[in-house]
């Protein structure tokens, strides 16, 4: 028994391109394996990260990079089975009678050890920095437009803190209750009251996936190396907590 077992379809909400994959690939490619839809709603373009060096660099600081971030996600959705994809802000995951917007991603910096917040260059229209009211009234849209029987997203870390991550947990928790729809918090580590899923057929599904985001990160063996240089290991284990 798990909670996924009379799951028919499931939206996942997700800050930036690539956290789908990096955070939940395996268990989206799992998912829809099995005949479950998969609507994935993410809420900024991933404009401020760094860009691996390479032929993609020229596009750091310039629209151009969230163009290719859109297609990069567009990719990586394809490639796990994703079913549809929305960004935050524009219909149907706009609020009724608002014009459509971007969140921006809002950067990220330590504003003390071990507490991340937006940095202090990112812009007004950044997601951390945007009305909570407002993107939970954009979620609590798409949720009406999808009716999912789950929805999942970070906890309230955001996974490690990143102010877009944290931001995103909190509407996406306000708008499933709102609803009435269950809410599950991904967890990387096993927990006494969550169920953990240990995936790792999809590992080949979520390298293709990874490989799809090449202006963000490059795959090693068996670990992610991010543009900053920074390595993980590539995910294929998730738990699953129901808030
Ligand atoms: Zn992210």
């Amino acid at each position: 028994m798990s909670l996924l077992d009379a799951v028919t379809s499931v939206l996942v909400v997700h800050a930036h391109p690539d956290d789908e994959t990096i955070s939940t690939g395996a268990l989206i490619a799992s998912l829809a394996s099995r005949g479950i839809r998969i609507s994935l709603v993410t809420a900024t373009r991933g404009e401020r990260g760094e860009v691996v060096a390479g032929p993609l660099s020229v596009l750091a600081g310039t629209p151009a990079l969230a163009k290719e971030r859109e297609r990069e996600l567009e990719r990586a959705a394809f490639t796990l089975g994703v079913s549809e994809g929305f960004w935050l802000g524009e219909a149907p995951a706009r609020a009724p009678g608002l014009p459509a917007r971007r969140y921006r991603d809002s950067g990220m910096e330590w504003i003390r050890p071990g507490v991340a917040g937006p940095a202090a260059d990112s812009d007004t229209d950044a997601l951390a920095r945007a009305p909570l009211d407002e993107a939970t009234a954009d979620l609590v849209a798409i949720l009406q437009h999808v009716r999912p029987s789950l929805v999942i997203s970070y906890d309230e870390t955001g996974g490690y803190g990143h102010p877009d991550h944290v931001r995103v947990h909190v509407a996406t928790i306000a708008a499933s209750r709102s609803l009435g729809i269950p809410f599950a918090e991904i967890l990387d580590a096993p927990a006494a009251d969550a169920d953990w899923f240990d995936l790792e057929t999809q590992h080949e599904t979520v390298v293709a996936a990874l490989r799809c985001h090449a202006s963000q990160l490059t795959v090693d063996g068996d670990s992610i190396v991010h543009s900053g240089g920074q390595r993980d290991p590539i995910r294929t284990a998730i738990g699953l907590r129901l808030r």
